[in-house]
């Protein structure tokens, strides 16, 4: 028996290290899992590894934007005198892993891909004192230094993997236990600025996704639902629709008649959708069978020339059929707009805003798309000498004078609101799952108003967007001068965070009247969204 540390974000249960803790188990291991959520907890992480000692740290760099955090942790943690084997892995650590073991010789070795598998093999030769090199999905350093591959691991099999390790008490919304799981790896598309998309690649050939069997699905749920108090099943799937819509609504209905057979109580979930996944038809079993009380819709973009920049294999009638499916099912949806990226224009920007106004209950958030290692996109911007930086964090100027304009006054503008776990624009997204949750488990309690009230929340905020976008945009084509940049910047800031103020204060007296009317549990919104990840951007290159 080898005792492992795992760290990596746990802001809600971090899956990637939970089903390795799982497989750890299986052969025998033990583990801790270290929260590293952010700058408070770095201390105390370390102290927990230095005072368990384990054979083996595992860290998670599934972010491109946290790897310097655990970057630097991994140096903090050899200084205080850790001696053991460290590791990492996770979606930037494998397309990373030669730079990484380049560049920090803290680190012994990389597992990369789904590394279930990997991590316990090493673990089982570690503890035993066995060399590594025959493990297959790992990278390491040859007697000179140099890093190399040990090849491409064998993926897991999705029905024999163990379940994911539950300890610690879930997330919880007016009472309702919260836990995220996946029932299936992979997604059938391949958008240019994807990693998920990039790092299924690396599989080929083989299946762009796997689908685990509905019945272990349904019997993880309701095992969660009796042992943990879980209500609310967020389901984070790469994607969690197949392609082709009679095969959703059947594999959908499979998945309720199982958990009916099992019998579950009462429950929700929350999925993510690509635009093209929305029909009339598998949305109403997706709610009424599958009890959706939550759908994340990928749109990202509405311009004909942002839709072929990050090759999304949809169109604009599908983004706007989407939003028009969960508004006539009154279902609570969300989405982010990737409001520029390399090739945007003026007029991609100004179209993208006419659909934000299109969907102005529907909370939404923008920003710009990142280039993440190992995409296309990157591997685009690179060939075209448009990236800056290295590969901890790339930027690029957007090809368009006037739409990288707009970007930098914008950003100025709404980084307060936009960006990060506190951000406005995700709390509010907290305050709508709140009157979802009270809806769905309590709606003798509940009263249509308050529906209204949240829809009126997220179209403030938007429309607030909306009109300081447009301004920008406005005093841009209008050649506007450096010199007012500064006196445009600080209206619009001052607009922006005036209108956030009032939606603030009422979003929290709209929980706390929830709260004095249901009298269980705390909202989302006082504790923060615990079911979305954040809107991200990269960090500043010099
Ligand atoms: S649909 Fe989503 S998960 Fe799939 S490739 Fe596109 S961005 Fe990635």
């Amino acid at each position: 028996m080898t005792h492992v540390a795992l760290v990596g974000p746990e802001i809600e249960e971090n899956l990637s290290l939970r089903y390795i803790a799982s497989s750890l188990a299986a052969r025998g291991h033990t583990s801790d899992i270290v929260a590293f959520n952010g700058p408070t907890d770095f201390g105390p992480a370390i102290a927990r590894i230095m005072e368990t000692n384990p054979a083996v740290v595992g860290i998670s760099l599934a972010f491109q934007w946290r790897a310097s955090d655990f970057f630097a942790f991994a140096v903090a943690l050899r200084e205080a005198g850790f001696r053991g084997h460290v590791t990492a892995g996770g979606h930037f650590g494998t397309f990373a892993a030669r730079e990484i073991l380049t560049d920090f010789p803290e680190f012994d070795s990389i597992c990369v891909q789904e590394a279930e598998e990997t991590f316990a093999t090493l673990t089982d030769h570690v503890g035993t004192g066995r060399a590594l090199e025959g493990i297959a999905g790992l990278w390491l350093r040859d007697a000179g230094g140099t890093a190399y591959s040990t090849g491409h691991p064998a993926l897991p099999d999705l029905a024999t993997l163990p379940w994911p390790d539950r300890r610690g008490e879930p997330a919880a919304c007016f009472g309702h236990g919260i836990a995220p799981l996946v029932s299936s790896r992979g997604c059938y598309a391949k958008c240019s600025f994807c990693c998920i998309a990039a790092w299924h690649e690396q599989s080929l050939p083989g299946k762009r996704y796997r689908l685990r069997d509905v019945d272990d699905v349904a019997a993880e749920m309701v095992e969660m639902q009796r042992t943990r108090g879980i209500d609310i099943f967020v389901f984070h799937d790469d994607n969690f629709f197949v392609p082709g819509h009679r095969k959703n609504i059947d594999r959908f209905n499979a998945l309720a008649d199982a958990l009916e057979r099992r019998g579950i109580g009462d429950f929700a979930t929350v999925v993510k959708a690509r635009p093209t996944d929305v029909t009339p038809a598998v949305f109403e079993v997706l709610k009424k069978r599958l009890r959706a009380i939550r759908c994340y819709i990928g749109i990202e973009t509405d311009a004909d020339q942002g839709l072929s920049t990050l090759q999304r294999w949809a169109q604009s009638k599908q983004n706007h059929r989407a939003i028009e499916v969960a508004r006539s099912l009154d279902l609570y949806a969300c989405f982010n707009m990737l409001l520029f990226d390399p090739d945007t224009t003026v007029e991609s920007i100004e179209t993208n805003l006419a659909f934000m106004r299109f969907a102005p209950e529907f909370p939404s958030n923008f920003g710009r798309v990142e280039l993440y290692a190992g995409t296309p996109l990157l591997a685009r911007m690179a060939a075209e000498g448009r990236c800056r930086g290295d590969y901890l964090s790339w930027d690029y100027t957007l090809g368009d004078a006037r739409a990288e304009r707009v970007f930098q006054l914008s950003m100025r503008c709404f980084d307060e609101r936009n960006f990060g776990v506190d951000a406005l624009a995700n709390r509010i997204m907290g305050t709508r799952f709140d009157i979802e949750v009270f809806r769905h488990f309590h709606p003798d309690l509940f009263r249509q108003e308050w529906a209204e009230e949240g829809k009126a929340l997220s179209r403030a905020m938007t429309l607030s967007g909306a009109d300081s976008l447009e301004r920008i945009v406005r005093f841009v084509k209008d050649g506007g001068s450096a010199s007012a940049e500064e006196a445009l910047v600080a209206e619009e800031t001052t607009k922006l965070r005036a209108a956030e103020d009032a939606v603030r204060g009422n979003a929290r007296d709209l929980a706390r009247t929830l709260l004095a009317t249901v009298k269980r549990g705390k909202p989302l919104t006082w504790i923060g969204d615990r079911v979305a990840t954040p809107l991200q951007k990269a960090r500043e290159v010099a």
